[in-house]
C-alpha cells in the first residue's frame, strides 16, 4: 500500500506568515526558520510581534480567509486522493489552517494547535509532536505503509529523508544545494507526471 505524506506551504497554499506581514503591513512577521532556524524562538517572536501590534485571533484568521491555494492545487490534491491515500504534514497550526482545508476540499492534515485566550489574543503555541514529519512517516512505515514524500523547504528534509521516495516541489535553490540528493519538480504538471510514475 502507497501513502502521499507531503507539505502544506509552500506547496498548495502560499506561506501563511508571510501573507500575515503583507496584509497587515508588519515586517517582523516575515521572519522565518531561514532567518531564526529555533522554532521555539521564532515562534515567541510573532507572538510577542502579535500582541505588540494589538493583533488577536481574529484579525490573524480575517487575513487568511482571504488566502487561496495556487491555481491548480484543488484539482491535482482530488487527482492524487483518486489514486492513493495522502496526508499533509504541515508546521502550521489547526487554526490557521481550517478555512484553508476548506477550499482544498478537506484532506487529511496533521499539524499543531494554539491556545487562545477568551479575548482571541494567542497566548502560547501546542507542538503536537517535536520532528512530527519525520515521526509520522515512521509511524506510517510501521503500519506497512510504502511512503511517498515531497516538501520545499528545511522543515520537510527529515520527512524527506525518513520517506522511501521523496524529491522537493518548488524548492527556494540554498534548500536544492544543500541536499542535492533529492529530485527537483517544479510545477504541478511536473507534479502529476513524477507521481503518476510512482503510485
Ligand atoms: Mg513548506
Amino acid at each position: 500500500m502507497k501513502l502521499v505524506c507531503c507539505d502544506l506551504e509552500g506547496v498548495w497554499i502560499p506561506e501563511i506568515w508571510i501573507k500575515v506581514a503583507e496584509k497587515t503591513g508588519i515586517e517582523e512577521l516575515k521572519l522565518t526558520t531561514r532567518e531564526i532556524s529555533d522554532y521555539d524562538v521564532l515562534m515567541t517572536k510573532r507572538l510577542s510581534v502579535l500582541d505588540r501590534n494589538g493583533l488577536a485571533m481574529g484579525d490573524i484568521t480575517d487575513v487568511i480567509a482571504t488566502i487561496e491555494p495556487f491555481e491548480g492545487a484543488f484539482e491535482l490534491l482530488e487527482w492524487i486522493r483518486e489514486r492513493s491515500q495522502i496526508i499533509i504534514l504541515s508546521d502550521t497550526f489547526e487554526e490557521f489552517a481550517r478555512p484553508l482545508m476548506k477550499k482544498l476540499n478537506y484532506p487529511a492534515l496533521l499539524c499543531h494547535s494554539l491556545e487562545i485566550d477568551p479575548s482571541g489574543k494567542i497566548t502560547n503555541y501546542r507542538l503536537r509532536q517535536a520532528n512530527q514529519k519525520k515521526h509520522a512517516v515512521k509511524a506510517f512505515k510501521n503500519l506497512n505503509y510504502h511512503v511517498i514524500a515531497f516538501g520545499d523547504s528545511y522543515n520537510d528534509t527529515a520527512m524527506l529523508k525518513e520517506a522511501h521516495e521523496a524529491f522537493f516541489f518548488m524548492p527556494p535553490d540554498n534548500v536544492i544545494k544543500e541536499f542535492p540528493q533529492f529530485d527537483v519538480v517544479r510545477t504541478y504538471g511536473e507534479l502529476k507526471d513524477k507521481l503518476e510514475g510512482m503510485l
